[in-house]
């Protein structure tokens, strides 16, 4: 629950505040694996760990109609530019995870034809480390993007340290 006035029978609190609830209890994400870290996420999914518990069993893969990238893989020199065309697509808000090492660094792919993490190309939130990450790693960066979002001032994205942040990567 928000932060807000409790008595009998009400509850108040800011606009902003009900917003953030109902954007953190209903997130969608977006899937972008490419190899083994997308395996856990599929486990992630499933009827054990049950990611829907979050709000976020509508998982999309069409950008515009999600707001949580989530990579998961070894992202090559060559997917780079797709994966940021994908971000670009994606409306504000969006936010980002890396899961998994490949996606935060490179992990053990050290060569000249892998990225040595996504955020050389495009802003990320939450990394989960592992190789692979445990469902329960990456349910607990879900978590953690959930207090992103709950917390997020409606200012932030049209904030200069939001657009100087953008414009670091190249986008508008
Ligand atoms: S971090 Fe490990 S498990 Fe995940 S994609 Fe890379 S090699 Fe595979």
């Amino acid at each position: 629950m928000p932060e807000g006035y409790i008595g009998k029978g009400f509850f108040t609190t800011t606009y902003e505040k009900a917003i953030g609830l109902a954007r953190k209890n209903s997130i969608w994400p977006l899937p972008f694996a490419t190899s083994c870290c997308g395996i856990e996420f599929m486990a992630t999914m499933g009827a054990h760990y049950d990611l829907a518990r979050f709000g976020s069993e509508r998982l999309s893969f069409s950008p515009r109609q999600s707001d949580l990238l989530m990579v998961m893989g070894t992202i090559a020199k060559k997917m780079g530019p797709v994966l940021k065309e994908v971000y670009i697509q994606m409306a504000e808000p969006r936010w980002v995870i890396a899961v998994g090492a490949c996606a935060s660094s490179g992990g053990i792919f050290d060569t000249y034809s892998v990225l040595q993490g996504i955020d050389r190309i495009i802003p990320v939130d939450t990394y989960v480390p592992g190789c692979p990450p445990r469902p329960e790693q990456i349910i607990n960066g879900i978590l953690s993007i959930q207090e992103l979002v709950a917390n997020e001032t409606f200012r932030r994205r049209n904030s200069l340290e939001y657009k100087t942040l953008l414009a670091k990567y190249g986008i508008d």
